[in-house]
């Protein structure tokens, strides 16, 4: 998607060779154009495939994914990383290690929320080793729910998360597909959607 990789070009920040910031416009201060053009992409490249629901995890995924949910007229649900009082149903639960913080946490969705009718849109902002999205999937496969996709804004294609989903049969579409962040160099690979 041209219009995220330019974004990603002009004020993204290279914090190391692994780890890009784009805290001014996607997992901090937000820009609400953009990410809604977002989710009317995701939107078009999964329109014929019936989704029920889109599933995100907190507190990032969660701009991109309502947008995309609503583009798509359906619900989006965030995976919760900490137990709240108010959850006392019964729980979805999946162990997800965190890139960023290094980590790891519960992840939980109320198991009302998703059933084996669900066809499940899984969105979040980046994919570096799969930890996320793999997590998410298991909440899905606990519920019997199918997932049919995962759509990811801003992929690092040199790290392992794609081939991990690929492995597990999901099909994967990232807006933004990094092949090095080295020499303090952003570089893109072709194919993105
Ligand atoms: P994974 O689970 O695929 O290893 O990492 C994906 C998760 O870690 C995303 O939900 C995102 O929050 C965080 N993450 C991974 N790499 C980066 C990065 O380079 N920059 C930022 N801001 N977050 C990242």
């Amino acid at each position: 998607m041209q219009a995220l990789m330019e974004r990603i070009m002009q004020d993204g920040n290279i914090l190391n060779d692994g780890v890009l910031k784009v805290d001014s416009f996607v997992t901090h201060q937000v820009d609400p154009d953009l990410m809604a053009a977002i989710g009317q992409r995701f939107a078009e490249v999964f329109k014929e495939y019936g989704i029920t629901k889109v599933v995100t995890i907190e507190s990032s995924g969660i701009v991109p994914a309502i947008y995309t949910a609503q583009a798509l007229q359906v619900p989006m649900i965030f995976a919760r990383k900490s137990k709240s009082l108010t959850m006392n149903e019964e729980l979805l639960t999946a162990s997800v290690y965190s890139f960023t913080k290094q980590v790891t946490s519960t992840v939980s969705i109320s198991r009302k929320f998703l059933s084996k009718e669900d066809k499940v849109l899984i969105i979040d902002d980046f994919l570096a080793n799969g930890q996320a999205a793999k997590g998410l999937v298991e909440l899905c496969q606990q519920a019997e729910a199918k997932v049919l996709g995962i759509g990811i804004l801003i992929e690092k294609s040199f790290q392992n998360g794609r081939q991990l989903l690929e492995e597990m049969q999901l099909k994967v579409v990232s807006l933004a597909r990094i092949s090095s962040l080295a020499d303090g160099k952003i570089q893109f690979l072709e194919g993105d959607a």
